[in-house]
């Protein structure tokens, strides 16, 4: 019986220079929690859906990551939340956009999959749908934090003086959160939650709701992204690298290696993925300072880092 679960917190994370030891132990003890409530759920022998879902929901809940509480504002300084999750066993899928209050992201993209016809809801009637369910809403000062709106006005001013993209800080930049889960009937699921990029143009989209982008599980392995969501789009990370196992046969660690450094790096596209297989490897490769990130493995080694020169899986 091996399970497995990977996470992140989301990649381009604060400077090294701008970290003090709370704030970095806050993160480290916000992705163990995430960490935990998944992981127990697949201890006890819970679905890895119901897994990825606890861990993602975790994440939304801490203020310090950019999903749920804590999203970043985009130009019209509104939130427009986005979530998605994907059960590799029946490979279904539901996801979410344009959301600024109901409290779970995830929960209503595992509602949207579970209870409706479709794939993808989105704004209004997304958030009228999570009203009928019973889902829990909440008012916009529930989500919102000094640290994001600060980062939509530096954002701002920097778009005012003509910057471009390249002289953004990254945890500017980004930040998403997610979870990947292999569970001890060998079924695999994922689950991505966004605030999407500071600053991004009201009604835009990213990676994270694109099943086959910035999520994907099927019966070979599920993925996770986070990064310039544009990108992950344009190169449908999470299905190319489950392509790159069932076509190339090629494992875990190189499917991702080949995507993430192979692909993304050379189209300009910063960001990593978390991502396990059906024997319980994982994988967390990002081509950027750093992706706040956590596992444990099917061999049970536990890993949790922030930095690059920390321990890469
Ligand atoms: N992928 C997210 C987006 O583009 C943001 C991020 O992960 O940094 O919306």
């Amino acid at each position: 019986m091996t399970i497995a679960l990977a996470l992140h917190g989301g990649a381009g994370t604060l400077r090294r220079s701008d970290m003090n030891p709370e704030l970095e132990d806050a993160y480290r003890q916000g992705l163990e929690r995430a960490l935990e409530a998944g992981h127990a759920i697949l201890r006890a022998g819970g679905s890895a859906l119901d897994a990825v879902c606890a861990s993602v929901c975790a994440l939304e809940d801490d203020p310090l990551f950019n999903a749920g509480r804590g999203s970043v504002y985009n130009l019209d300084g509104k939130q427009e939340m986005e979530a998605a999750v994907m059960d590799g066993c029946r490979q279904d899928a539901g996801s979410v956009t344009g959301l600024a209050q109901v409290q779970n992201p995830v929960r209503l993209a595992r509602a949207v999959m579970e209870n409706t016809p479709h794939v993808t809801l989105g704004f209004a009637a997304a958030e009228d749908f999570s009203r009928r369910i019973g889902l829990p809403m909440q008012p916009p000062e529930y989500f919102h934090t000094d640290k994001r709106w600060q980062a939509l006005q530096l954002e701002k001013e920097r778009i005012a003086n003509g910057g471009g993209d390249d002289d953004i800080p990254e945890d500017r930049k980004h930040g998403t959160v997610g979870a990947v889960a292999l569970d001890a009937q060998g079924r695999l699921a994922a689950a991505t939650s966004t605030g999407g990029r500071t600053a991004k143009w009201a009604g835009r989209i990213g990676d994270t709701p694109v099943i086959g982008a910035g999520t994907w599980a099927d019966a070979h392995c599920a993925v996770s992204g986070t990064g310039h969501g544009e990108y992950f789009v344009r190169a449908a990370v999470g299905h190319e690298i489950s392509a790159r196992l069932r076509y190339l046969d090629e494992t875990l660690a190189s499917a991702c290696d080949a995507v993430v450094h192979g692909q993304l790096t050379p189209m300009g596209g910063t960001g990593g993925v978390a991502a396990v297989d059906r024997f319980g490897r994982v994988a967390l490769p990002f081509n950027c300072e750093g992706m706040y990130r956590a596992a444990i493995d099917g061999e049970g080694r536990k890993l949790i880092a922030i930095y690059r020169d920390e321990n890469q899986r």
